[in-house]
């Protein structure tokens, strides 16, 4: 049985899925106008372990995550610019080019960090009818309102607004952060924008004929859309940042409840935030830390995946240089060890391979206690039972962490062989001037002579060289040879 921690009810639950055969998942995906920073890619991660999660535990499962493409605004409260527009206008390119641009880099960012790409990946301007077909119903149902050529979600007809009480703060705080100017049109200070129409209309640059005049979606709606289009009427899990719990999924509920007349999602996840030492990680503060700067600066992506499996989604994660140079040894270290255990030895014990996939098991179905699962990697290694069944246990639960634990380990164990001296191997070294294939085959032939006690032709050889030029030094395990 999975526990996963459920941040509507503010409690660790049981997961039950409404449908036994097939968890329905929806992931916020990233707004793609610039590059993803490795704060918003840890909650990526542990979303991704998420999924495998729940596929290790047996489950079937459908993840869709939308690509947010438009109508996202500099706040997310609806007011500033455009996201895409300021993406387009700062790198002098179209609003698709900088989408498919940021698109592409950001799957690209997630291969490096081994996180599966999702079932369903859907681009929000995809769906527009949806968005309108939504959009309506909301209105016929007393809902939405149109004000100032803008169509808005009335949050006073619901009997329940907030439902992550515990960031009901963030409210304040979007406010003071982003210096946001009340929209005079709203009837409540947290009514949100379903469709824009005059607001921000002069220069967005993708727009679409609707019921209300010619405009564009609010980035709350897409997300109800896409997750409804794909998944249907029901949700299981819906994951995000926690970032996103308000007003992002506040408003998702409000609008998909409203619309569906009933309950739209069972469990919400959330991922904490990456912090530096100054606070919250975010593009305009500090460094913008990216995968692609992890990689100039000498560290495999998996090294970060790692150091955010070491602790928990639902902590403050504090990411520092120093940090992540531990991770370094700790997964450089893991990866010697496994290189040293001997593939081939014995034959997989059953049992033994049971005992600790149940540890394993255990950790994920903890809410996902991603620190414990690694340690339940040191104590496959340490273990007592042969190394082909370590090895089969440590490549299973790569499934879930993926750390290519496996890969890995099978590159350092070869890049050790090449280096370490092959007992029986004859190497012929060149001392002086080029290196000459000829006479390293001769000097092989004499070496084959002597191991055949035929001491004549290996003199003969010899002579031949040194007639040549070539004098053969003998050394341990070879032979070096230079030029007189
Ligand atoms: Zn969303």
């Amino acid at each position: 049985m999975i526990k996963l921690y459920n941040t509507a009810t503010r409690t660790r639950e049981d997961f039950i899925p409404n449908h036994p055969d097939i968890v329905k998942m929806y992931t916020c995906g990233p707004t793609v106008y610039h590059f993803a920073h490795i704060g918003n890619l840890r909650s990526y991660i542990m979303e991704d372990i998420l999924e495998k999660s729940l596929r290790y535990h047996g489950y079937n499962v459908k993840r869709v995550m939308n690509i947010t493409d438009v109508g996202h605004l500099a706040s997310d409260a609806d007011t500033g610019e455009d996201k895409m527009l300021k993406g387009a206008k700062r790198e002098n390119k179209s609003v698709m080019e900088i989408a498919k641009f940021y698109t592409d880099a950001f799957f690209e960012d997630c291969r490096k960090l081994n996180i599966k790409r999702p079932d369903v990946v859907e681009p929000a301007t995809n769906c527009i009818d949806d968005y309108i077909h939504i959009i309506e119903t909301l209105i016929e149902k007393g809902y939405a309102y149109a004000a100032g050529g803008n169509i808005y979600f009335d949050v006073s007809k619901l009997k329940q607004y907030y439902i992550f009480n515990d960031f009901s703060e963030d409210d304040l705080e979007v406010g003071v952060r982003e210096g946001v100017t009340e929209d005079s049109n709203k009837k409540n200070k947290n009514d949100f924008v379903l469709w824009f129409t005059k607001s921000k209309f002069e220069d967005q640059a993708l727009k679409w004929d609707s019921p209300w005049g010619v405009g564009y979606p609010g980035w709350h709606i897409e997300c109800s859309g896409i997750s409804m289009k794909h998944l249907g009427e029901d949700l299981d899990i819906h994951c995000g940042g926690i970032d996103n719990a308000f007003p992002h999924h506040t408003n998702e509920i409000a609008q998909s409840e409203a619309y569906l007349g009933h309950k739209w999602c069972n469990y919400w996840m959330h991922v904490h935030h990456l912090n530096t030492n100054s606070g919250k990680m975010s593009k305009s503060k500090g460094e913008f830390l990216t995968v692609s700067l992890l990689e100039e600066k000498g560290y495999d992506p998996l090294v970060y995946r790692l150091f955010c499996l070491q602790s928990h989604y639902r902590k403050n994660l504090v990411f520092s240089w120093e940090n992540l140079d531990n991770a370094v040894v700790t997964y450089n270290k893991l990866i010697a060890k496994i290189a040293a255990l001997k593939p081939g030895e014995g034959e997989v014990d059953g049992a033994a391979f049971d005992e600790l996939k149940a540890k394993f098991l255990e950790a994920l179905g903890n809410d996902l206690n991603t620190a414990l699962a690694v340690t339940a990697v040191y104590d496959v290694l340490k273990a007592k039972t042969n190394d082909t069944t370590k090895l089969a246990v440590l490549d299973d639960f790569d499934k879930v962490l993926g750390l290519d634990l496996i890969k890995k380990a099978e590159a350092k164990r070869k890049e050790l062989a090449a280096a370490a001296p092959k007992t029986g191997e004859f190497t012929v070294i060149c001392e002086s001037g080029e290196p000459d294939a000829e006479v390293e085959a001769q000097i092989r032939a004499r070496q084959d002579a002597k191991k055949a006690k035929n001491f004549a032709e290996a003199d003969r050889i010899r002579d031949e060289l040194k007639a040549k030029g070539v004098e053969i030094i003998d050394i341990a395990g070879g032979a070096k040879y230079k030029r007189l």
